[in-house]
């Protein structure tokens, strides 16, 4: 994988500019979450550790499964980064300063923080870790951007309420690095600015506590009198999602430097299959800009592994009411992971697969890889290891072999049609 394709003769502001590839930066809830990530094209990944990080619900990785990520990730050219971006109480800093020197130790690229306190102890005790800022700082101004690359900063994690023409006044005004949110869950409240979880649940939004209450399915009152009544006309105060696989172009063009995608907690096909499009969308632009074409099935890739409405978010238009989710009822995703392919006998055709949801002789499924490659087929007989048929999959990582229409490899996956 190559992450330094240059093109000549962009012209932003009258200026003739090289045109740099973008960094595609994929979230990794877990070990394995990180190598499908890597696997099917992100050129770095963001995870949590055991401390300071916003999401104290994911499966946060421990120093040794850092170190294991690092240097799977560096098979491929692919970078770690940890987020370190609560606000700190007090008591919460104690020991930051050797939490951070272990993360150094890891091979961890850079910290993504927020608070200025664990931002100045990065520089000092860990000066090899890059620190980027978090979006949790709601930065959306050039003056802001200047003002933490004086303060050393080589990178900002903008705010997703930031609008693509201030995305370009940063880049024309300041030379550091933008990394700039494209995909997935948005808050309903300015990002990072919510108590909503804080008061319903006691847990806190900005020390990783987030319990997501604006998703939750509330009744509506006005004045004294209930507006619907109790399980009747329930409503959300969730955000549609956020989706820019049709505007790749309009990012790279504005100088986007990292594109992240949203979603720690996100299974493995979800983030295989957003890294997979976004990944072939980046590469086509730079490899021809003037040809480029969205292609459908980037599109509908996306849409095979969530199904929450999707809008642009702030990019464009300050969204209305109409990129709320009214509705309390969300609509699964039309496809479901079922497994993962572990070894491919090319002599015989037949896959050894890891089952993740249960499946069955007859039923249809598909095969993913990256770089787009995909094909459908029934699944016909299957065996477990030791050869004995099987009538259904229904064991969790149970090993099973099956034939397969087309040649597959170790980290593809199966997934099968639910909606
Ligand atoms: S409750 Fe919703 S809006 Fe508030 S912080 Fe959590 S995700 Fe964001």
């Amino acid at each position: 994988m190559t992450h330094t394709v240059t093109l000549e003769g962009e012209s932003r502001l009258g200026k003739r500019q090289r045109l740099a590839k973008p960094e595609l930066l994929a979230p990794a809830g877990s070990l394995e979450k990180l190598k499908f990530a890597v696997h099917y094209g992100a050129d770095a990944v963001y995870i949590g550790g055991q401390q300071y990080g916003l999401r104290s619900n994911a499966d946060n990785f421990s120093f040794e499964e850092m170190r294991e990520g690092v240097e799977f990730a560096a098979k491929y050219g692919a970078k770690v980064f940890v987020a370190t971006n609560i606000y700190a109480h007090q008591e919460d800093l104690a020991g930051v300063a050797d939490y951070l020197r272990e993360l150094e130790k890891a091979g961890i690229a850079a910290i993504i923080a927020a608070d200025p306190a664990i931002v100045e102890v990065a520089m000092k005790a860990a000066p090899k870790l890059e620190v980027h800022l978090s979006t949790q700082q709601s930065t959306m101004n050039w003056q802001a951007v200047e003002f933490w690359k004086e303060e050393g900063l080589p990178r900002v994690v903008l705010a997703r309420e930031t609008t693509m023409d201030e995305i370009r006044e940063m880049k024309n005004r300041v030379e550091i690095e933008l990394e700039v949110f494209i995909h997935g869950a948005m808050c309903s409240s300015v990002s990072g600015r919510c108590v909503l979880s804080n008061h319903f649940t006691d847990r806190d939004s900005n020390r990783g506590g987030c319990c997501q209450s604006c998703r939750w399915k509330y009744d509506l009152h006005a004045d004294e009198q209930s507006v619907s009544e109790a399980g009747q006309n329930l409503f959300t105060m969730g955000s549609k999602d956020l989706c820019m696989i049709q505007h790749v172009p309009d990012l790279i063009d504005a100088g986007v430097d990292s594109f992240k995608i949203e979603g720690r907690m996100k299974s493995i096909h979800y983030v295989a299959s957003v890294v997979n499009a976004y990944r072939q969308a980046i590469d086509a632009y730079m490899e021809d800009p003037e040809h480029y074409e969205l292609r459908q099935e980037w599109v509908d890739e996306i849409g095979k592994a969530a199904n929450r409405p999707l809008n642009t978010g702030f990019f464009y238009t300050v969204p209305g009411a109409e990129e709320h989710i009214y509705e309390a009822e969300e609509k699964p995703a039309p496809y479901d992971f079922a497994a993962i392919v572990t070894d491919y006998d090319e002599a015989t055709g037949i896959a050894t697969v890891q089952q993740r949801s249960p499946f069955r002789p007859g039923m249809e499924v598909e095969f993913i890889g990256p770089g787009g490659r995909q094909f459908k087929q029934q699944v016909g007989e299957m065996t477990d290891e030791e050869g004995n048929a099987l009538t259904v999959a229904r064991h969790p990582l149970q090993r099973i072999r099956l034939a397969v229409a087309q040649p597959v490899q170790p980290l593809d996956l199966m997934r099968k049609r639910i909606g």
